[in-house]
């Protein structure tokens, strides 16, 4: 990279920021013993910050998966200042570039430039100039541009009144500098950068093989829920990106309580069918290929079953997406009662059906996927 390609502000920061904290925390771990309180406040900024990210900067900037009044954006971007990763409107223009040409030479972050590329390292180059018809929403936005046009000051402002207010209730300047914001700041930020890095390089791939994103349930953990990023994207306007109830993913369970509390609306979000559907695609690839490696089975047996079983949930998902419609047409339409019955009884049945070859269609595929592939 040469000087004059290199992002010399924001570079130069992110690298001797890390160095000067990285060399200094041990003498202050020698020295000084964090208080419980300042642990704990220190872990709540964490979230708060990390979770104006996700569901602020990612799910709300960038991908406007619901819509809220103008408080809670006022909240998201003070917190999201705190979080020391630019400008909503910087973040957002370069993660809809991530998306619209993930893993080319388009993607601002692309995964086949190298882990630490995607990483860290591509924050060192001169970024881009914003175009305006990339973000045409967000160009419109007062609070945004505001945010942009004092993303520095804003910055070091919710920062330092940061380390004044935690210095000031505890007594402790020293630790609300050390922990409460300079290794917050550290820790957020490489569990931010996981998300390009290794939700681009280490997991599964249910939803998209093509593409290099996974789901990684331990950086789920890390990322407040962000390591389900297969299925990010594909469903990228989705306001979860753990689909499951199970799925650690607090932004999504924040995004749904601000909801109920009538604070958010228009959650979007993915039908069920089509995620199965897409599912079952994406599998009945993957076990075709499989079974091409195993040597010791009837291929053709194998290749009838995976193409009946995942033809068979299709064409029913088909069916039971035509039924849902006319249901809903019938009742638009004030049909009588014993019709709507009808259609309803007739999906119940279908939804019985689809579930008991879901589970031979999971059962199936666990079984290739764990047969040994020695060739011969
Ligand atoms: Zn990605
Ligand atoms: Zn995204």
């Amino acid at each position: 990279m040469s000087g004059k390609n290199f992002n010399w502000g924001p570079g130069l920061f992110l690298i001797i920021y890390q160095i000067c904290l990285l060399i200094s925390l041990p003498f202050y771990f020698y020295y000084n013993t964090p208080s419980w309180s300042l642990i704990a406040i220190s872990i709540v900024l964490l979230y708060l910050t990390g979770l104006s990210i996700t569901a602020g900067y990612h799910r709300y900037y960038a991908h406007r998966s619901y819509r809220t009044n103008t408080v809670i954006e006022g909240i998201l971007l003070f917190f999201g200042s705190m979080a020391v990763q630019g400008s909503a409107l910087r973040w957002a223009y370069d993660h809809r570039l991530h998306h619209a040409h993930v893993d080319t030479d388009e993607d601002p972050y692309s995964i086949n430039k190298g882990f630490w590329y995607a990483h860290f390292m591509w924050m060192l180059e001169k970024p881009n100039k914003i175009e305006s018809k990339v973000v045409p929403d967000l160009m419109k936005n007062r609070f945004v541009q505001f945010q942009h046009r004092y993303d520095v000051l804003l910055m070091i402002a919710t920062n330092v009144l940061v380390f004044l207010i935690v210095g000031w209730l505890l007594n402790d300047y020293l630790g609300a500098f050390f922990i409460a914001c300079m290794t917050r700041i550290f820790a957020l930020h490489h569990f931010t950068w996981f998300i390009n890095s290794l939700a681009h390089t280490w997991g599964d791939k249910p939803f998209c093989q093509e593409q290099s994103a996974v789901n990684n349930y331990v950086i789920a953990l890390l990322t407040f829920g962000e390591g389900y990023h297969n299925f990010h994207h594909v469903f990228a306007n989705d306001y979860r990106n753990g689909i499951r109830w199970y799925h650690f993913d607090p932004t999504k369970w924040l995004i749904w309580s601000l909801h109920k509390m009538g604070l958010v609306h228009g959650l979007k979000r993915m039908d069920p069918y089509t995620i199965k559907k897409r599912m079952v695609l994406e599998r009945k690839e993957l076990l075709l290929d499989r079974i091409c490696d195993l040597w010791y089975v009837k291929k053709e047996e194998l290749e009838k079953k995976i193409s009946e079983l995942s033809d068979r949930i299709v064409a029913q998902i088909a069916e039971a997406n035509q039924l849902r419609e006319q249901y809903y047409h019938a009742r638009r339409e004030g049909k009588e009662r014993q019709r709507l019955k009808e259609v309803k009884r007739e999906l119940s049945q279908l939804k019985r059906s689809l579930k008991e070859d879901w589970r031979s269609w999971t059962q199936l595929s666990r079984n290739i996927l764990s047969m040994k592939t020695l060739k011969v």
